[in-house]
């Protein structure tokens, strides 16, 4: 056992370091992991979400989105749903695999792997740790990954640009002193980085006080709303 070693389980990694590990069709567990899953799903998932199914975001937190806020937490947390069929398989498997691939969740394409990061003078260092459940049979295949080059086969760019986005908020230091969000503010976070249609139609209404100017794009572009969308929370909880 290395002091990189947290469990049986679960190793530290350094970004450049290899490990051999491949999921395709063919391995015998292939989707066991898309069950009896607690799948958080952040902003940018969200938005990959509506793109994949085609639903606006009101519809999608209907059909498929659990919000829990437990009166621990700061922020509320949002799950994908999963279906009540004896295995508790996410919404989204079928027999061929992940129905909605192409915009799968930054979770489903991080795993096995986990991403921490921490900021130090504005700058993001990233930590890796490798998870090695029994069940997964990735492991035994002889293709060679390190985390880098791993985020990269998954495109995981994007999600973790708007995750690192998102956690500048719910860890910022005014957080960590003990602010916590009036009802008004929670409102305004659920809507402002997970419901975007909604936080459109009232940008484009004007029925929200924005604290900056808002620029056309946002009517166009959903990644360019979900960056204001950060922005106006940033802007409006922690700028006085
Ligand atoms: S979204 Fe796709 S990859 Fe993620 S758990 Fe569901 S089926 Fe599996
Ligand atoms: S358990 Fe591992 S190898 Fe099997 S489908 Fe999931 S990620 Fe792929």
């Amino acid at each position: 056992m290395t002091d990189r070693k947290f469990t049986d389980q679960v190793s530290r990694l350094h970004p450049g370091e290899m490990f051999s590990f491949l999921c395709h069709k063919s391995v015998g567990c292939f989707t066991h992991c898309c069950r009896e899953l607690e799948l958080a799903l952040t902003p940018y998932d969200v938005l990959r979400l509506r793109v994949a199914t085609g639903l606006s975001s009101a519809e999608l937190h209907e059909r498929y989105i659990i919000e829990e806020l437990t009166p621990k937490e700061i922020f509320p947390r949002f799950y994908l749903t999963m279906v009540d069929d004896g295995k508790a398989s996410c919404v989204f498997v079928n027999d061929e695999g992940c129905s909605i691939y192409p915009h799968r969740p930054g979770a489903c394409r991080t795993y096995p792997l986990g991403r921490g990061t921490t900021r130090v003078q504005g700058q993001i260092n990233e930590q890796f740790v490798l998870l090695r459940e029994p069940h997964c049979k990735g492991f035994k295949e002889k293709t060679v990954q390190t985390p880098k080059s791993f985020m990269q086969s998954q495109e995981l760019a994007p999600f973790n640009l708007f995750n690192d986005r998102l956690t500048a908020i719910t860890q910022h230091p005014r957080i960590k002193e003990g602010m916590r969000l009036s009802a008004a503010q929670l409102d305004l976070y659920k809507l402002a980085l997970y419901d975007l249609d909604t936080f459109r139609t009232q940008l484009e209404d004007d029925l929200l006080e924005s604290p900056l100017t808002v620029p056309d794009s946002v009517y166009e572009d959903d990644e360019r709303l979900l960056e204001f969308g950060l922005d106006f929370i940033e802007k409006l909880f922690f700028d006085r």
